[in-house]
């Protein structure tokens, strides 16, 4: 059974997210969760904002594609991951819409989707290596971070499901916060 995936302007009936030319092929796929209840709320805040995600995907598992992943488009902001800074550069964004308040779990119908998906890039696209959080790329050496998202994930077990790499700093002890 193949995934379905739907363009975001089929939802708002606007066009992609906000994006731009990127210089590299991606070589990372960073995670994330929407910090909110609803894929209306995503997308209107992230409208307003000028950023977006690459996919989105709904608690019952439905996959939207915020723009092509040759562009780049604004998911990461200030970050350090396996390619170096800007990690929107050299990436693509993926968002579970999911409150990111550590009790709210990513549904198994989302983790499906994503493993679904991240085999399908992974295919298509050889140079991508990596799996990482956007709480990966802006954790601190001093244990201090920017993001917190996605909380509760198993960044190992999709990667190896993947045949991705699961990323972080050397300096951090985990790869998502609980
Ligand atoms: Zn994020």
């Amino acid at each position: 059974m193949s995934l379905q995936i739907d363009p975001i302007h089929e939802f708002d009936g606007r066009g992609w997210f906000k994006h731009q030319p990127r210089p590299v092929r991606p070589s990372t796929v960073v995670l994330h969760a929407t910090a909110g209840a609803t894929l209306a709320g995503a997308v209107e805040t992230l409208r307003e904002r000028g950023l977006g995600y690459h996919y989105l995907i709904e608690p019952d598992g439905r996959v939207w594609k915020g723009a092509p992943i040759a562009r780049q488009i604004g998911h990461a902001g200030e970050s350090l991951g396996p390619d170096g800074p800007n990690v929107n550069r050299y990436s693509i964004g993926l968002s579970w819409v999911n409150l990111n308040d550590g009790v709210q779990p990513i549904t198994g119908a989302q983790l499906d989707a994503a493993q679904q998906l991240l085999v399908i890039l992974r295919q298509g696209l050889p140079s991508l290596k990596w799996l990482t959080t956007h709480y990966a790329i802006t954790v601190r050496q001093d244990g201090g971070y920017r993001k917190s998202d996605p909380r509760g994930i198993d960044v190992p077990k999709l990667a190896l499901a993947s045949g991705l790499a699961a990323w972080k700093p050397d300096w951090a002890k985990r790869f998502a916060l609980s």
